[in-house]
Parts: C-alpha cells; structure tokens; sequence
C-alpha cells in the first residue's frame, strides 16, 4: 500500500493524498493550492494527478484547499464517485461554482492585461463553471459513522471533526493479501468550544494517523478576548469615523462572526448606527444552508434556535449580491463592518475594499482565520507597511488586528490532546497540513510528550506503508522543489548594472526630459530592490 502527498505536505494548502491500495487508486480530498505563483503553479500541473487513473475520491470538508481542484480532475476525465457527508456536498455544490466563477473572472483579467501589453497566449481559466457543475453531478453522500465500501476490502468511515459544517475525519480499513491496515485522516480539525459546530470527535485507534499540524507551534486564545477584541476594533472605527473590514472565508468563518456580532449587539456592543454588510453571495448562499442542517449544530445554538432565535440575524444586516452593491459599499461614508471573501485576500472581492480602506487612518482590518505564506493576507498580519493591490502599492494606515480565537483549526495543546489516545495504542504518526517550522515544533513535543518520531512529508513523496515496521519513502526533491538559481540571477542583474554605468556618461548627453524619464525608471528598481532587501 502506497499514499503519495500531492498538496499539504509542508504547506497548508493543497490538501490531496493519493493512495494506491486492493488495486485501486484513489485520494482523500484534492485541494486547490494558494499561495504565491511557484505555489499556485502547482494548480497546473495535473500530470502528477492522474485523473483517469483515479476510481474514486473521498473529500474531508467542503473548504477549498480541500476540494477545489475537483472540477480540473473531471474536465481531464476524472468521472467516478466523490464520497462525503450531506452538508459537505450542499457546500460543495456552490463552493465549487464560486470558485470556478473565480477562476474565470481572473482568466478574463489577465487576458485583457495581455493584451494591453501586446502580450499573446494568457493562461485559460483553470476550470470553468461548467466543470463545476459536472463535479457537483459526482457527489455521493454518505452520513457520518457509517461504514461504506468504496471498493472490495476497503471500508470507510466519516467521524465529525468539528471544523466546519459537515466537516469530517475519515478512518479507512484496509484489507490487503489477509493483511489489515488502519489509516485515519484527521481533516482539518475544529476547535473544542467554537461557536455553531460540535466538538471534534476522535475516531477508533488505527495503525496509522494522517494529522493536520496549522497550528503546531502555538496556541489560540479563547473565545471571550475573541468577542472583546472585535468589539474592540469596532469601537476603534466606529469612533472614527470609518470601517471595520472582516477578509472572512464564506463558509463557517462568515456564520461564526455573524454569530459573535449577534452576541455583541444582544449585550449592547454592536452600535446601533453601524450597519453590518455581508458582501459576498457565496456566504448568503452558504448561510441558507447553515439554516438548513440545525441538525449538526452544537446544544448551545440549538438552545438559541429553540427559543425562536436566529444566532445569524441583526437588525442592521445587509447582504449584497451584484457587483453594482458591492462597488456601492464603498460610496457609503460613515462606519459599517464588511465581511467578504476571500479570507486570505488573495481573491475576490475583499481586495476592493482593502484597496479603499487600507489606506485610511481609522479603518480595521480584522483578520480572523490562518493566513497562508505568500498570501496578501499573510504580508498585512506580518505588519507590512504597503502592500500591493491591482498592481498598485497602497500604503498601511488603517489597524490590523489578528483575532486567532475565532480560527477553525484546533491549537497546538487541544492536537497534542487529541492524538494522545492514538499514540497509547501505539499508532505511527504522520504530520500533514503545516507549514514547516510549526510542523517541526509539534514534532519535537510530541518526541517529547509521547517519544514516538513523526513522519513529516514533502510535496510528491511517497510512503510505503506496511502493517508494522518503518515506512518506506521515496522522495522526489527536485520536482517538488526546483532549483532556484540564485548565482545566475544575481551575476545576470550585476551584468547588466554595469552595462549601465558604462553608459552613463551617453546617458547625461541627452536631452534633460529624457534624462528625467530614465531617472523615474532608474528609481523604480531602486525601490524594488529597496524592498526585496527590507525583507531579509
Ligand atoms: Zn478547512
Ligand atoms: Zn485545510
């Protein structure tokens, strides 16, 4: 039995483990990678996915980095069954369309950057809506702790992992040649005590855990300063005059803060000239279907719900569907909270309203989920002083507040808790879904704390798993990581540097204006070195 680590493997995001197993091939979840380009480049390469190869896909959640190159696997022949629960595949049905819309938009805007520039083949888009639809046509759902057989000798069981609606960890039994084999994939797993959704469960004991580690290097704080530090941002605009931007991931993160400013306006914190915009139509699609699923709520909304109270609903609550509303935000003077996609600012809406507000003294920015490396979102919590929109630096001058008790993902001590049980049975770790210097401190405690060694993946390598005995691995650095060829760029720019200088005396011979024009270009890579320095 073989998994191969195509996402998530010493990053975030991208979260897709193909296994080959009873003659099958198949993956648990197949995550659109985000990030920087060399990251996002990997959206591309669907050569290392094999989609026709592929009989089945299993999927954890409905976010994403866990389910959005869905669409690229069916538009490259991919048709077989797609397992999850029932409130995954409700999400994914418009999660999928949105992301594809996305996905064109941004097709659209390059092409007609191209041409501007006279520049010819720019990239298509990386599925269409289209494809969405056709994955969303695939979605077989299954409910939480049945077993179902995917394929012979593989059994398969959804526990709920309390991350978001739906949200799952999935235990796999695995018979082989009248071996068994137990692997257990946490998914993405939710924080004990966070509003709406329940507890996360821990499945039975298996051979061998596949963990996520986002927050392996420290803890959250809980939820009471969560409330206290939005209202203090509110305050702090309110009293200013301006707005309090909320870059929120529209499933599970935009509910929960609707929840949270439910709570703050039932105890008088949320000022009554404030209004609250929800601007993006995949939350209000995503929030219909919260209304729907009551069912998978914790006992604490549920006892809101049963004494006729909408946890979701404010009086001075808008949502804005067309673009046309959601330009017209911004022609709204005054304070108001705007909640919008993407959480991690590096697509959709949001980026508007960070273009109008980033700049204004007065304004917040609260950030209210993980923010990937490489993403814009990432640069602004790592207190960035400008930062680049739509091509454009735009100056840091509104507040940035960084609220990680509202996070979807458990902390470093509530992983360490929830693997405890798994390591007294003697299960063999793997870390996924981390960056690396966090994945590294939660595998030293847990060298520590449980003296067992954690396997920690990179992008394409491959583990051999047997029943007992050490994992083989196979790695493939040099796809996963090509080279990056420093001493040829750094000699290259020295190169021409001084191609430069030898020509400077030509260059104080030509008329002033054109100086002046070679001047402005000169300063400008100045500036962009400037910067790159500022960095290290
Ligand atoms: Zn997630
Ligand atoms: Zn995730």
């Amino acid at each position: 039995m073989k998994v191969q680590f195509l996402g998530a493997a010493r990053t975030v995001t991208g979260s897709c483990h193909v296994i080959e197993a009873c003659g099958r091939r198949f993956c648990v979840d197949c995550g659109m990678h985000q990030g920087n380009r060399a990251i996002e480049a990997r959206n591309r390469d669907v050569r290392v996915y094999r989609p026709r190869e592929l009989d089945f896909i299993l999927i954890t959640h409905a976010h994403i980095d866990h389910s959005g190159l869905l669409p690229l696997l069916v538009r490259e022949g991919f048709d077989k069954a797609v397992y999850c629960t029932g409130a995954t595949a409700s999400l994914l049905r418009i999660m999928l369309e949105d992301s594809a819309h996305i996905q064109e938009m941004e097709a659209l805007r390059q092409r007609e950057k191209y041409e501007r520039r006279g520049l010819k083949n720019p990239l298509p888009p990386l599925y269409t809506v289209e494809d969405a639809q056709k994955a969303a046509n695939l979605l077989t759902v299954v409910e939480y702790h049945k077993t179902f057989t995917p394929a012979p000798g593989l059994n398969a069981v959804y526990y709920d992992a309390g991350h978001i609606l739906g949200s799952a960890s999935l235990r796999l039994e695995i018979t082989e040649q009248d071996e068994n084999v137990s692997l257990i994939f946490s998914g993405d797993i939710g924080r004990k005590g966070a509003l709406i959704v329940r507890d996360p469960e821990r499945p039975p004991a298996a051979d061998y855990v596949f963990m996520e580690s986002t927050y392996g290097d420290r803890d959250h704080k809980n939820e009471v300063s969560s409330a206290d530090e939005l209202a203090e941002a509110i305050t702090y605009s309110h009293t200013r005059g301006e707005k309090v931007i909320i870059p929120a991931f529209a499933v599970e993160r935009t509910q929960e803060i609707l929840y949270c400013l439910h709570l703050l306006h039932r105890e008088g914190r949320l000022p009554g000239d404030m209004p609250v915009i929800v601007d993006s139509p995949l939350a209000i699609r995503a929030t219909e279907i919260f209304q729907r699923n009551y069912d998978l709520f914790d006992d604490e909304a549920k006892k809101m719900l049963a004494g006729n109270e909408n946890p979701f609903a404010l009086p001075n609550l808008r949502f804005t569907l067309s673009s046309d509303e959601s330009r017209a935000i911004n022609t709204i003077c005054g304070p108001a909270v705007v909640i919008s996609a993407s959480g991690m600012c590096n697509a959709g809406r949001i980026r508007h309203h960070l273009r109008h507000n980033i700049w204004r003294p007065g304004a917040s920015i609260v950030f209210v989920g993980y923010q990937a490396a490489g993403t814009p979102g990432r640069k602004l919590v790592e207190n960035a002083r400008k930062i680049t929109l739509f091509g454009e630096d735009v100056e840091v001058a509104a507040r940035i507040f960084t609220i990680n008790g509202f996070s979807g993902h458990a902390g470093q001590s509530q992983l360490l808790d929830w693997l405890k049980p798994f390591v007294l049975e003697g299960t063999r770790l793997v870390l996924v879904h981390g960056e690396e210097p966090a994945q590294n401190i939660l595998a030293g405690l847990i060298k520590q704390q449980f003296n067992i060694t954690a396997l920690i993946p990179d992008y394409l390598e491959e583990l051999a798993l047997e029943k007992s005995g050490q994992p083989r691995t196979v790695k493939h650095e040099a796809a996963a990581k090509p080279a990056i060829n420093w001493d040829f760029l750094t000699a290259e720019v020295e190169r021409k540097w001084a191609i430069f200088k030898d020509k400077l005396p030509l260059v104080r011979e030509r008329p002033w204006v054109e100086q002046t024009d070679m001047e402005e270009a000169l300063a400008k890579m100045d500036y962009a070195i400037t910067r790159l320095i500022s960095r290290l």
